[in-house]
């Protein structure tokens, strides 16, 4: 039985709508917190394939005006997860992505769209829908962010609030004029409030009005304190820094299996890591590349945009020939490097495959194929790919950045005497720091034993929901108490 009932905000979830690791966490902690006795139900908007999946559920609660039209809350389950879908088709019954619209770009009012997620969640918090009253609400990111200036200025009574930032680059920045228009109070409009430089904020009212923050690696926790890596926020965040915790995410091992993967040519473990090889020929054969003896085939699976540094793989083109290596990468993003990976895979099709666009598919055969899974970030909250390449034999190869520090062992000297290695990390983040890394995954794939001790190392990692999970319910249980 939970003792312990949770609302979780979220603009986006996995399995139904998801642009990055967002949606995966906010899929795949309410099952792990379960396990914790911990029940959590999910807000989220009432995007079409929400409502799609939640075909039949039941109305729980109706706004007559819900910032610019009506609205329902409906409550149903998409396998095995709890729902509450806002129903607001003047909000987000439209094409295009959460986020961006057909176009290509923000739908304009994604301030009243994801405020009146926000105001939904308050309403929820506080006991709008009956039978259920949470004893804490979880909000991720800047579009459920405001909840808790919502509860704060509400004047009634509310569970206590946990903001989650799973990306600091995300601000929810509007101008200041929709204060009154959102329903919040001029006294929400200061420094220790919503006011950014004199627009509002939704992050840094989820931060300044927020029981506690929690972001998604200890050391990208710290990081965000600093300037270099604060994103203007770190002197706001410092203000908060007793209550801002770094719990890393885990990934759905149950999805992400190898020894059961639908997706891939051929399953394995760790004791049949010989079957991996298969996987290997079958991405060269889907992707074009040539079967070249003893290449080292490296892996992107990503988001393209600057975060992720794949401008510093650019770089290290020329490398490529000399160090016998391949590249398969698959993104969506940056249309200008979309452009120059299409245009170096041209050049050189036996050595280098780019597939543009979202394919869960072909992410799962990276990840058992690929020799290499390969992640320049310039900044990394947490990341999830290295944590599917871990359990997959996919030897990680990042920057020392955020997350991928908490969760790789970087194969130097020691490591390597030790036998604990599980990856290779660089740093600075920069093209010659990669191609000195790359040189060094090199030279210790030539050396078949070791590079497969490295991997199952890796495939020894705790790369699931339970600790962190047992860690959120902890952080709960001493909040809501
Ligand atoms: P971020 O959230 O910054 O995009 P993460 O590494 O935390 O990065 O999570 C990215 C998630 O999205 C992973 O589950 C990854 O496998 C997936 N992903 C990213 N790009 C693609 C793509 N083009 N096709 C399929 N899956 C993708």
């Amino acid at each position: 039985m939970p003792d312990l009932v949770a609302l979780s905000i979220a603009s986006e979830i996995f399995p139904l709508v998801k642009t990055g690791g967002l949606a995966d966490i906010a899929g795949a902690l309410p099952l792990a917190l379960a396990q914790e006795n911990v029940a959590v139900s999910t807000l989220v908007p009432g995007y079409p394939a929400v409502l799609d999946a939640l075909a039949g559920a039941e109305p729980v609660a109706e706004f007559a005006d819900l910032l610019g039209g009506p609205a329902r809350i409906l409550r149903g389950k998409a396998g095995e997860l709890d729902l509450f879908a806002l129903n607001a088709p003047h909000l987000y019954l439209r094409p295009g992505g959460p986020y961006i619209g057909a176009d290509g770009i923000d739908h304009p009012d994604n301030a009243q769209r994801f405020a009146a997620l926000s105001q939904a969640g308050a309403a929820l918090s506080q006991g709008l829908a009956a039978n259920f009253t949470p004893d804490i609400v979880h909000g991720h990111d800047w579009q459920a962010g405001l909840t808790a200036a919502y509860l704060r200025f509400s004047g009634k009574r509310a569970p206590p609030f946990v903001f989650t930032i799973h990306n600091l680059a995300f601000q929810g920045v509007f101008r200041a004029g929709l204060l009154a228009p959102l329903g919040l109070p001029a006294t929400s409009f200061v420094t220790g409030g919503l006011e950014f430089y004199d627009q509002i904020s939704f992050l840094k009212a989820g931060i300044n009005f927020s029981d506690a923050i929690t972001t998604v690696s200890p050391t990208y926790a710290r990081e965000i304190l600093q300037p270099d890596q604060g994103m203007s926020f770190d002197g706001i965040l410092r203000a908060r820094e007793e209550v801002l915790y770094g719990i890393r995410n885990g990934i759905d091992t149950q999805v992400w299996n190898p020894a059961a993967d639908p997706l891939i040519a051929k399953n394995f473990s760790n004791r049949k890591l010989a079957a991996r090889a298969e996987n290997t020929h079958a991405l060269r054969r889907k992707t074009g590349l040539a079967e070249i003896d003893g290449a080292l085939l490296l892996g992107v699976v990503s988001r393209l945009s600057s975060q992720k540094g794949l401008d510093l793989v650019l770089e290290c083109l020329p490398l490529f020939e000399p160090l016998n290596l391949q590249l398969v990468l698959l993104g969506a993003g940056d249309p200008e490097l979309e452009e120059a990976f299409a245009e170096a895979a041209a050049a050189a099709p036996e050595r280098i495959a780019a597939h543009f666009g979202y394919s869960e598919g072909l992410a799962h055969l990276i990840q058992a194929g690929a020799h290499v899974l390969l992640a320049p970030s310039r900044f990394e909250p947490c990341g999830l790919t290295q944590l599917c390449a871990l359990r997959y034999g996919a030897v990680p190869l990042t920057s020392r950045v955020g997350g991928f520090a908490d969760t790789i062992i970087d194969a130097n000297d020691m490591a390597l005497s030790a036998g604990c290695a599980t990856g290779l990390q660089f740093t600075p983040v920069a093209a010659d720091a990669l191609a000195a890394a790359l040189r060094k995954a090199a030279g210790i794939f030539a050396n078949p034993a070791l590079w497969r001790q490295i991997q199952l190392n890796g495939m020894k990692s705790d790369v699931g929901w339970t600790q962190p999970a047992r860690t959120y319910a902890n952080l709960f249980r001493k909040i809501a108490a």
